[in-house]
C-alpha cells in the first residue's frame, strides 16, 4: 500500500496511491484501487437504512480501508440532530470493522471535539480539507484529531504541520503532483522525502 493522497473522488492513474471516496457505493470495477465508504452529511435524510446496509457490505471488503467521508456541515444538509445520528451510526461501524474515519467538517469542530471526548474511539479520526489557521490546527491536534490539507489550505498551517501528522489530499482537484509540489515548496523538502513521509503516515492511519 502506497497511499499518498488520503482523500479523493477520482480514481488515480496509479491504483493504490490514493484513497478514493465512493460514498455508499457502487464500487468502481477498476482493479487495484483502495477506497473509503461513508454517508456524506449532505446526503443524510433520516431514512438511511439502505445506505447503512450498503456500507456494511462495503466495509467488510479488504480494499475498503476507512469509513467516510461523514461528519457535520452547518451550511448544508439536514438538521444537526440528523447529522449527529448519522455520524454516531458510522462511528459504530468504524469501531465494529476496525477501520478509521474520514470526516467532512464545516464550521462545526466543537461537535467533533465533544463527540471524540464522549465516545473515546479506538480508531483514529481524520478531518479532511482543513483550511484553518495554525492555532486551530494545533488545538485539533491536541485533541487527538488528525487533519489533511488540500489545495485551498492555509500555507502557514501547511508549513507548521508536524511531519508525523502530515496528510495531503486532492478531494475534487485533478492533480496530486500540483499539491505535492506546493507542499514541497512551503516546507522546503524534496518531493521524494515528502512522499515517503506521506506513505508512512497514511499506512499508520489506515492499518494500525
Ligand atoms: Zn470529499
Amino acid at each position: 500500500m502506497k497511499i499518498k493522497d488520503i482523500h479523493t473522488h477520482v480514481l488515480p492513474q496509479e491504483p493504490g496511491t490514493a484513497l478514493v471516496c465512493i460514498g455508499c457505493g457502487p464500487m468502481p470495477k477498476a482493479q487495484g484501487h483502495l477506497f473509503s465508504a461513508g454517508l456524506h452529511p449532505w446526503d443524510v435524510t433520516g431514512h438511511d437504512q439502505e445506505a447503512y446496509d450498503n456500507l456494511e457490505k462495503l466495509l467488510s471488503l479488504p480494499n475498503v480501508l476507512a469509513v467516510g467521508e461523514c461528519g457535520f456541515d452547518t451550511l448544508r444538509g439536514p438538521s444537526h440532530e440528523l447529522q449527529e445520528q448519522a455520524f454516531v451510526r458510522q462511528y459504530e461501524l468504524s469501531e465494529q470493522f476496525k477501520k478509521p474515519m474520514i470526516l467532512h467538517v464545516v464550521r462545526d469542530f466543537d461537535t467533533v471535539i465533544r463527540l471524540h471526548k464522549q465516545l473515546h474511539p479506538t480508531m483514529p479520526w481524520l478531518i479532511h480539507g482543513f483550511r484553518g489557521a495554525p492555532q486551530q490546527m494545533h488545538q485539533l491536534h491536541s485533541q487527538n484529531l488528525l487533519l489533511s490539507l488540500g489545495p485551498n489550505c492555509n500555507p502557514q498551517s501547511l508549513h507548521q504541520l508536524p511531519p508525523d501528522k502530515l496528510f495531503l489530499e486532492t478531494d475534487t482537484h485533478p492533480s496530486f503532483a500540483q499539491i505535492l509540489n506546493y507542499a514541497c515548496t512551503v516546507r522546503s523538502i524534496p518531493p521524494d522525502d515528502l512522499e515517503q513521509q506521506l506513505v508512512k503516515n497514511t499506512t499508520r492511519f489506515l492499518l494500525e
